[in-house]
C-alpha cells in the first residue's frame, strides 16, 4: 500500500473540488462492485464487453455497463473499442493474488461491515462510541466470529496488505539476533512467515484468537515455516505466550483505546525479559497538517474498533504507562512506522 494521493485540493474551482470530494464514495462503491465480482481477474485475458462480463458473473448487463463506463471515466478501467473495457494499471491492483493485491482490501473496507459502520460515523462523533457496535449490536471481533465469510475476506485483506509492508519492515529492522519472535495478533501469519524466511535461525510463535489460528496453520505449512513456528490461540487481554525475545504487534495497538492498549502491552511486558524488545508496527501521526494516510485510518478506527492512530508523543506516554521505554521510531516509505521499545 503506497501512500495515496489524499491531498484532494487541486487546480479545479472550489465547487468542483468539493463535488469530487462529495462523490468520492460513488467511485469507491463502484470499485467495490468490480472487486467483489472479480472483473479485473476476467480482464487479464484481454478486453471484454459488459455483456461478456455480466454473463461470466451472472449480473444484469445494462447496470454493469454503467458501472464500467463510470469507472472508465475516472481512469480505473479504459475503453478498448467495440464496447469493450480493458484493464489499466489501476484496475490491475485488484487482481486476485497479485503481489500486494488490494482486491480483498477493497471488498472488506467497502463491503459488508466497514461500509455500514462508516454510514453511522455521526454516531461516533455525537457520542464517542463505536459506530460499528451501535449499528450491528456486537463488536467487530464478535461479528467476525459470527460471519466467517466476511472474516475470511478481512483476514485475506490483512494478509495481502501486510505482504506489501513486510518487505519494508524486514529491510529496516534486523530480527536475526532474536532467538524467538512472538507475533501477537499475527492474523494468518504473513509477517512472522516473512521474518522466519529471511532469518533461518529465528523461531516464531504466532498468537491470535482461536478461529484465526485455525486458518493460519495451513498457511504456515504451505509457506514451509510451520516447523519453526508454534501457533498459540488465546486472548491478549488475558495473557500472551511467554519466552519471546521480541514481541511484535502489527496493526494491533491502533485497534484499542489507551486503557485496553495498556492491558495488552502490560501482558507483553510481564512475559518479557529485561532485554526483550517490543516492536509495534503502526502509523505514527505527524503533528503537522501534512496529508498522511494515518489521519483517515484513524477515522476507520473511530468507527470500527474504538481505537486510534497516535502521534510519537502519544506512543511514548502509552508505552511508559505500560512499563516500556520508547527507543526509536523508524519510518518506512509507507504510512506505517516501526516503534521499538524495551522494558523500563
Ligand atoms: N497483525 C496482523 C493482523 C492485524 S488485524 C496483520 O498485521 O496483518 C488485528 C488482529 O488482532 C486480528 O487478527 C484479530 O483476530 C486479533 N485479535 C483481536 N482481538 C484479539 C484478542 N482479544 N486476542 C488475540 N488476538 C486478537
Amino acid at each position: 500500500m503506497s501512500a495515496p494521493a489524499n491531498q484532494l485540493v487541486n487546480e479545479q474551482p472550489a465547487n468542483v473540488q468539493m463535488l469530487q470530494i462529495i462523490s468520492g464514495f460513488w467511485i469507491s462503491r463502484a470499485v467495490y462492485v468490480i472487486a467483489k465480482l472479480g472483473i479485473p481477474d476476467l480482464l487479464k485475458s484481454g478486453p471484454k464487453t459488459a455483456e461478456e462480463l455480466a454473463a461470466a458473473t451472472k449480473m444484469h448487463a445494462p447496470s454493469l455497463f454503467r458501472i464500467l463506463r463510470a469507472l472508465t471515466s475516472v481512469g480505473v478501467l479504459s475503453s478498448a473499442g467495440g464496447g469493450r473495457f480493458a484493464q489499466t494499471p489501476v484496475s490491475e491492483t485488484l487482481v486476485t493474488g497479485a503481489p500486494g493485491s488490494l482486491r480483498w482490501f477493497a471488498v472488506s473496507e467497502l463491503g459488508q461491515e466497514h461500509y455500514p459502520a462508516w454510514g453511522n460515523l455521526m454516531h461516533s462523533v455525537k457520542t464517542g462510541e463505536i459506530a460499528f457496535d451501535n449499528f450491528f449490536g456486537v463488536d467487530i471481533w464478535k461479528y467476525f466470529q459470527q460471519n466467517p465469510e466476511d472474516a475470511a475476506v478481512f483476514n485475506d485483506s490483512m494478509s495481502s496488505v501486510t505482504a506489501a509492508t513486510n518487505e519494508a519492515i524486514l529491510s529496516l529492522y534486523d530480527f536475526s539476533n532474536f532467538g524467538t519472535v512472538v507475533d501477537v495478533g499475527g492474523g494468518h501469519g504473513g509477517l512472522i512467515t516473512s521474518i522466519l524466511k529471511s532469518n533461518p535461525k529465528v523461531k516464531g510463535v504466532l498468537f491470535d484468537a482461536p478461529q484465526v489460528i485455525e486458518g493460519a496453520r495451513p498457511k504456515l505449512e504451505a509457506a514451509g515455516v510451520a516447523e519453526r513456528c508454534e501457533t498459540v490461540a488465546g486472548d491478549f487481554f488475558k495473557s500472551v505466550p511467554a519466552g519471546g525475545d521480541a514481541y511484535v504487534m502489527k496493526w494491533i495497538i491502533h485497534d484499542w483505546d489507551d486503557e485496553k492498549s495498556i492491558t495488552i502491552l502490560r501482558n507483553c511486558r510481564s512475559r518479557m525479559g529485561a532485554n526483550g524488545r517490543l516492536i509495534l508496527v503502526d502509523c505514527v501521526v505527524p503533528e503537522t497538517d501534512e496529508p498522511h494516510f494515518s489521519k483517515f485510518i484513524d477515522l476507520n478506527m473511530l468507527v470500527m474498533t474504538g481505537g486510534k492512530e497516535r502521534t510519537a508523543k502519544e506512543f511514548e506516554q502509552l508505552l511508559s504507562s505500560a512499563g516500556f521505554k520508547l527507543l526509536r521510531i523508524i519510518p518506512t516509505e509507507l504510512p506505517t512506522s516501526i516503534v521499538e521499545a524495551q522494558p523500563m
